[in-house]
């Protein structure tokens, strides 16, 4: 469950302890097994300029104003060793020994605290039972080691005193039970009840309410400065999310505290968080490993490396950061709710399982780039956000995910489901509206379409089966793929390219400026007017002495025409989207055959032949309007 994977990575961590504060701790007092003064001495640190300075170190944190409230096991000379409180003016007399009813009232609380302690505990500790019989002594061998100068004494009643147990290096009030007593202490005044901790079994005071919160700046949607856990929003929240074993949260404190911070420190690390626009993913191992894979969503290597990487894991093979297959990974999804956190998914798997996942969801969206085929994907919150909108404000271009479409896909990423269908409606909507950009602003065009060729291409591979469903093409042209949509979008892309050769960037408006989304939903309204302006572009190319350019585009277009069969008078978004791959996967084989063609040249060039003659109908490898003349 949540809490407790969450408590559990606490201890990979390195997460401040909750109810601690770092406090100069200027005396030590340590005690014999049993129960003994052996020495009270100051705790310093001597620096290079040869002055002392008091040891800091993490104390019990109290708020004291009129109150009496003891920090465990570790506190001034009045609380821990029952001292008088000095008088305000220095010149007084000051009888260390002889403390007021206020300052006895503050040692026996003190002593109180530390019984409960020492009764908390499962097994006992030899350092709890010599404090105890110090205290049951009446503290013995005090007066002995007790400082001799006045000043000190004074120091000593108000200054913190840490408790040792002699031979043992670290003070009483550090020692885990101490740190497990305290924080429940803290919490206690938060708790209703008492009960086994559905965390870590142990019975304790159970929080209704986590004692501390998440920073607003790690909780996308927060609306306050820290936002709060509660059992409850982790029980409700797991109902529509399949997350079992959580149907009644009862948590301890500590286990609250620990899962806190652990969520604090995860969500703060770039390497195990991803945020998107409305909510933030944290992973995690049980281990504590790290391994690097799950950073290629956010920034995918070339094709190659890729591949390779997901090889290994398939073979089984240990990852990087020697995590092992078998070890539990965690993926835990949340946003913010004004002052709360919503837990919006939850994945509990295993790394090996989490890792094959992953090697899917590169295998299902890879395509290969028009001009750059060894780069196939986008970073995850890429390709969520070129199926929302964009525009410019002032100068400064605002890219919106829809709704969710970040938290689909990691979950797609992680557990090889399927994006919802309404993303592929988003996505050819988009690739329909910002085409004008293709000629306007060309990078973002190559950037945004790419994204969405993945996004599209990824639902596709994990849309419904059916018999008679229509072939997903593979990451580059699918020479293949007979299916009507998919030919459509190639045959567009071919006219597109026709026009360029023919007209070059003697054109006001391209056929793709002006047809490219009608084409995509109903073929057959433009085929018509796209077959009659390529063959006047066909015979423009003959007249102008490319008829080698000519001819080899002509039989393309008539072999698509051929294997397409009928038109297709609509397509549906399925359709639409099947449309857009053929249109950009053939844009790029053009772009590829143009820039080897170009390559040939340049080396028959360097070799002194003379030219080959060849199809040189995509010399240009930029945008089909990009130069366009302004009407
Ligand atoms: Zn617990």
């Amino acid at each position: 469950m949540i809490i407790r994977a969450l408590a559990d990575a606490a201890r990979h961590l390195d997460v401040p302890l909750d109810g601690y504060q770092v406090k100069a701790t200027p005396w030590a007092l340590t005690l014999s097994p049993a129960g003994r003064a052996v020495s009270l001495v100051p705790l310093e640190l001597t620096g290079a300029d040869g002055k002392a300075t008091p040891i800091r170190q993490a104390v019990p944190k109290v708020t004291r104003t009129v109150n009496v409230a003891p920090q465990l096991a570790c506190d001034t000379g009045v609380y821990a060793i029952g001292m008088a409180r000095p008088p305000a003016a220095g010149s007084d007399r000051y009888d260390w020994a002889a403390p007021g009813a206020r300052d006895i009232e503050c040692h026996a609380a003190w002593t109180q605290m530390a019984r409960d302690w020492a009764a908390s505990l499962a097994e006992p500790d030899d350092g709890v039972q010599a404090l105890l019989a110090w205290l049951d002594s009446g503290r013995l061998g005090l007066a002995d080691v007790m400082p001799e100068a006045d000043a000190d004494r004074r120091a000593l009643a108000i200054g913190n005193v840490a408790i040792y147990a002699q031979g043992d290096p670290g003070p009483l009030h550090l020692r885990p039970s101490a740190v497990a007593f305290w924080q429940a202490h803290v919490n206690a005044a938060k708790s209703h009840h008492r009960g086994p901790c559905s965390s870590c079994g142990r019975e304790s005071a159970l929080v209704d309410t986590f004692p501390t919160g998440v920073p607003k700046r790690l909780v996308p949607g927060a609306g306050q400065a820290t936002v709060a856990l509660t059992s409850a929003n982790f029980a409700t929240s797991s109902r529509d999310l399949k997350i079992t074993q959580l149907a009644n949260a009862r948590i301890c404190a500590a286990c609250a505290l620990g899962g806190v911070a652990a969520l604090t420190a995860l969500a703060d690390d770039r390497n195990h968080s991803w945020t998107g626009d409305d909510a933030r993913t944290v992973w995690w191992l049980r281990s504590g490993a790290a391994p690097s894979i799950f950073s290629l969503l956010d920034a995918p290597p070339p094709a190659e490396d890729v591949r390779r990487i997901f090889d290994q894991v398939r073979a089984g093979a240990p990852l990087d950061g020697l995590a092992s297959l078998d070890d539990e990974y965690y993926a835990l999804t949340f946003s913010g709710r004004g002052p709360r956190l919503i837990v919006r998914s939850w994945v509990d798997t295993t790394l090996g399982e989490a890792a094959l996942s992953l090697a899917a969801y590169f295998d299902d969206s890879a395509v290969a780039r028009i001009g750059q085929p060894e780069r196939q994907w986008q970073p995850l919150w890429k390709i969520a956000k070129s199926a929302g909108t964009r525009r410019t404000k002032s100068g400064t271009v605002l890219e919106e995910a829809p709704h969710g479409a970040h938290d689909a896909l990691l979950r797609a990423a992680l557990t090889g489901s399927s994006p919802a269908q309404g993303l592929l409606a988003c996505a050819t909507a988009r690739s329909r509206a910002e085409i004008g950009l293709a000629a306007d602003e060309p990078h973002a065009w190559r950037d945004r379409e790419h994204a969405r060729a993945c996004l599209v291409r990824l639902i596709l591979n994990r849309s419904p089966q059916w018999k008679g469903r229509p072939p997903v093409p593979g990451p580059t042209l699918d020479p293949d793929n007979h299916d009507p949509a998919y030919l459509c979008g190639r045959l567009f892309a071919e006219y597109e390219g026709l026009q360029r050769s023919a007209l070059g960037s003697d054109v006001n408006a391209t056929i793709t400026d002006r047809v490219y989304g009608k084409a995509m939903v109903s073929p057959l309204m433009v085929y018509p007017s796209l077959d009659r302006l390529g063959k006047a572009h066909l015979r423009k190319l003959r007249t102008s002495g490319k008829e080698g350019a000519a001819a080899a585009i002509d039989r393309r277009v008539t072999s698509l025409v051929a294997s397409i069969g009928p038109i297709p008078a609509a397509l549906d978004v399925s359709g639409q989207a099947r449309w857009m791959l053929g249109y950009y996967q053939q844009r790029a084989a053009s772009a590829a055959r143009a820039h080897a063609a170009k390559e040939a040249k340049e080396a028959s060039a360097a070799a002194g032949l003379p030219p080959e003659p060849g199809d040189t109908t995509e010399q240009q490898i930029t945008s089909p309007t990009q130069t366009r003349n302004q009407p």
